[in-house]
């Protein structure tokens, strides 16, 4: 089945050769087939009209923290008070998620991940972290695997408060035996409070010598060294980079690890945010995400992330869009996704919008009017759970049949 997406006023394809086209179309299956001036697209099964919109790759979210249980607002409250934030509110998640049932976990991710959908993300990386046990990690992972190709073991969240010592060797351990089938990622909180660069190395070998990843949580609240490490063990990315020194932006720049930043944590911690431009004047490849968690990020909106980007991280709309989708997806390491040249997987939004610009430009505002994902538009209804696994995903009746000729 083939859809001709027509009528597209502009086009934002990620792509170097296409770049941005006006008036244009696109014939995608799969993935993207055809791309060019609308007079000159060829007939497919089936036709978009999106009537002069704009149209854009699916956000990738390559950073969030969805299997948990319970929230933390008046943590959120008592910040804005004035409190500090310290990681330690990680504890009161991982008592809520230990005590609830596979299916409350399992519903609070459809929930979560509908609702990103809802806002144009058609990728997400969904990390475990909130059980700090073999039993309650392996769960997450195996739940996330539910909704993503894109699941990460993060044992190293933070050591539970029961038993701090030798949780390390159960990390890199049994823990991880358990938990390495449902990922394909291993991940570390590397910070005070967390764990230190020795701790961190070690999870990250061990996961590495599993057949995981490596990504990493790295200089969120201090000037440690998570960012080196990343650089060392070649990790995929790392993630925060808000506090960076010369030496560490200058490692990024010569790597292949992508500075992941997460802009809902600052606002959320009332922190000073990452400097993008330092990063970008750098030669660094910037990527933006959510982080969605309870407590240090509970939103799950890429508009409202690259909002902020513009805003307060020096980030043009253009970058941060950019950022958002291909720096995403580059962060994933996934060739085939954040473009929509030929062969990428034909995962777009349609913006009721006329240009990209305005995801920045109208902060707060439901942009995303029609998502597609590997060529087929998605319900974007509440009551929908979605799952983002192609093995599991399901052919969605489209509630935008009007527009479907
Ligand atoms: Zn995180």
């Amino acid at each position: 089945m083939s859809l001709l997406i027509t009528n597209i006023g502009e086009l934002t394809t990620n792509d170097p050769e296409l770049g941005i086209l006006r008036d244009a179309a696109m014939v995608v299956g799969e993935r993207v087939e055809w791309v060019g001036p609308a007079a000159a697209a060829p007939a497919a099964d089936e036709r978009l009209d999106v009537r002069g919109a704009a149209v854009l790759p699916g956000f990738v979210d390559s950073h969030s923290h969805l299997v948990f249980a319970g929230d933390r607002a008046p943590e959120f409250a008592a910040r804005m008070a004035g409190q500090p934030y310290t990681g330690g509110g990680i504890r009161t998640t991982v008592a809520a998620t230990r005590e609830a049932t596979d299916d409350q976990l399992r519903a609070n991710v459809a929930r979560l991940v509908g609702e990103a959908l809802r806002q144009g993300t058609t990728t997400i990386e969904i990390k475990s972290g909130y059980g700090l046990s073999t039993l309650d990690e392996a769960r997450s992972v195996r739940i996330a695997a539910e909704f993503t190709d894109e699941v990460t073991f993060l044992g190293a969240h933070v050591k539970p408060a029961d038993s701090p010592d030798g949780y390390v060797d159960l990390v890199t351990g049994p823990m991880l035996d358990a938990c390495a089938k449902y990922a394909g990622w291993v991940d570390v909180f590397c910070e005070r409070g967390a764990f230190d660069v020795a701790e961190s190395r070690r999870v990250l070998k061990a996961g590495i010598a599993a057949g995981l990843k490596p990504r990493i949580h790295a200089n969120q609240l201090t000037m440690g060294g998570g960012v080196q490490l990343a650089v060392e063990l070649d990790c995929a990315s790392a993630d925060h980079c808000t506090h960076l020194s010369d030496a560490d932006v200058d490692a990024l720049a010569h790597s292949n690890t992508i500075a992941t930043l997460l802009p809902g944590a600052e606002f959320s911690t009332h922190a000073p945010y990452p400097d993008a431009r330092r990063l970008l004047a750098a030669g660094v490849t910037v990527a933006l995400a959510s982080d969605c968690n309870p407590g240090s990020s509970y939103t799950s909106s890429m508009p409202f992330c690259i909002a902020l980007a513009v805003r307060d991280m020096g980030m043009t709309p253009t970058e941060a869009v950019w950022a958002a989708t291909a720096g995403g997806a580059r962060a994933l390491r996934r060739p085939d996704l954040g473009h929509l040249g030929i062969g990428a997987s034909a995962d777009l939004i349609v913006l009721d919008a006329p240009s990209h610009l305005h995801l920045a430009y109208r902060p707060g505002v439901p942009l995303t009017s029609s998502v597609v994902r590997k060529g087929t538009l998605q319900s974007l209804c509440v009551e929908e759970g979605h799952l983002l696994n192609p093995r599991a995903s399901h052919q969605s009746e489209s509630p935008h049949k009007g527009v479907l000729s």
